[in-house]
């Protein structure tokens, strides 16, 4: 037992380096050179986190989180190239070049009565900067699995948690009381749920059944920081298992609640369908090494939202146009209350969604103007992937794919034969019928 949390046991299980798959070679040179530099200044010197969990598991870890017990002034001294950080709980990050390695002093999560840890009413943490032992240090982290020691002195891991046991039975546990924990930092609710769909892991069902009650704790975490894991929740490879368990566990109407209602009530599963396409194709973007771009990623996970609220305009009489700006900023608005999304993404976000009725047009100056628009391209994949809610965008897609392929010209002499109705004439082998424009069509149908 600890002292520190009576519901959590630690009893130290140390794996020899011959019974563990964490080899040097998973880990970068300059986190190696941290690690026996911190050792040769006398200090203990542990590799730990995400990197020792995903190398673990066959992964490669990108970045490499390092734990000891020199405090941030003597890591300072060991190391030219390093800036201590941070006001909340000081790091050292020794930076070389582009690669930051991040150096933590083992800390506590405790309270003292120090008065350098503060908890507000609903038990979430403000406040903790302790240091503590590795022990303490091992109890305060969230998960088992991201709770494991690599230590540089004999290549083995230490395990105070049992988090070896859950790596190898692919479960994510949490430390402790799991109501307890969320109510702590209820991002861990999402931290469980992405870290299960990156790894292929099981939420351990203790550490699962208390999630859809508290999710709406979620409402009082710091929307930037709602917006840092969106991002890893989506961008990072996993974006549709990350969706599916979203779903499963009851967090996606505290993440997304305008897009949740209108999934709910769109009986089709449109809507369901499309959003999963998108999230498939993000994810083979990132498979391949494309970029991918936030300002789609919520044009697509508001997409839902969007329609709904558009309708609903709509229905009250208003304007198609004036309609389609109205329901791209109420959802903005509502949205950002939770997830602060930067407007550098949500102004091309909306952009995305407007444009999507402008594809129905022919007219010869409008084509060229939305041609040349610097969205036009994101607009149009938007436009494919509508596709795969409903067939009725198929004459727009079939127009577009084509007018990008033209020549300037070709494209011209092609819309003005189409305006003088030539292109409706069966002799002249027209490429596609002309589709008569219908104001607002390319939403009113909602997907
Ligand atoms: P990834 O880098 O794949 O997102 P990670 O586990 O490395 O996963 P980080 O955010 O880099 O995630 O955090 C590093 C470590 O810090 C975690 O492994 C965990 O031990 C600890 N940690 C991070 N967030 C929390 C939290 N909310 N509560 C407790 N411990 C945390
Ligand atoms: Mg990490």
């Amino acid at each position: 037992m600890t002292p520190q949390d009576p519901n959590v046991t630690t009893s130290l299980r140390v794996i020899p380096r011959d019974q563990h798959s964490v080899s040097r070679k998973d880990i970068s040179p300059n986190a190696l050179r941290v690690l026996y530099r911190l050792r040769e200044g006398g200090f203990g010197a542990f590799l730990v986190g995400g990197a020792v969990r995903d190398a673990l598991v066959g992964g490669h870890p990108k970045d490499f989180d390092v734990a000891t017990d020199a405090t941030p002034e003597q890591v300072r001294a060991l190391f030219r190239n390093c800036r201590l950080i941070g006001r909340r709980f000081r790091l050292a990050h020794v930076v070389f070049g582009r690669e930051i390695i991040e150096v933590a002093t083992f800390r506590a999560n405790i309270d003292d009565g120090s008065g350098d840890r503060e908890t507000h009413e609903g038990g979430r943490v403000l406040r903790d900067n302790v240091f503590g032992s590795i022990e303490d240090d091992a109890v305060r982290r969230d998960f088992t699995a991201n709770a494991l020691y690599y230590a540089i002195e004999d290549f083995s891991i230490r395990d105070y948690v049992g988090g070896f046991e859950d790596v190898q039975n692919r479960l994510m546990r949490l430390i402790g009381d799991p109501e307890t924990r969320y109510r702590e930092d209820p991002v861990r609710m999402l931290r469980a749920v992405r870290l299960a769909a990156k790894l292929d892991f099981e939420i351990e069902a203790a550490t699962a059944a208390p999630i859809p009650m508290l999710a709406p704790l979620l409402a009082e975490s710091a929307p930037a920081r709602l917006f840092e894991e969106c991002l890893k929740l989506f961008l990072s490879g996993h974006a549709v298992a990350s969706f599916e368990r979203l779903e499963r566990h009851g967090l996606l109407s505290a993440l997304l609640p305008e897009t949740a209602a209108a999934l709910a009530s769109n009986r089709s599963g449109a809507l369901r369908r499309m959003l999963l396409a998108g999230l498939a194709g993000t994810d083979q973007r990132v498979a391949n090494d494309e970029p991918v771009s936030p300002a789609f990623l919520f044009a697509l996970l508001l997409w839902p939202a969007y329609c709904r609220s558009l309708m609903a305009l709509q229905a009250r009489g208003m304007h198609t146009a004036e309609a389609q700006r109205r329901a791209a900023d109420q959802v903005t608005v509502h949205q950002l209350q939770r997830i602060a999304l930067p407007r550098r993404f949500s102004l091309p976000m909306q952009e995305i969604w407007l444009l999507q009725s402008r594809f129905s047009q022919r007219q010869r100056k409008r084509v060229f103007r939305l041609l040349s628009h610097p969205r036009f391209r994101a607009a149009y994949d938007f436009l494919l992937l509508r596709l795969t809610a409903s067939n009725e965008h198929a004459a727009d897609v079939e127009f577009w794919r084509e007018a990008q392929l033209e020549s300037g010209d070709a494209l011209s002499a092609r819309l003005e034969a189409e305006a003088h109705g030539d292109g409706d004439t069966d002799d002249a082998a027209p490429r596609k019928r002309r589709r008569r424009r219908r104001s607002g069509s390319a939403v009113a149908a909602g997907e």
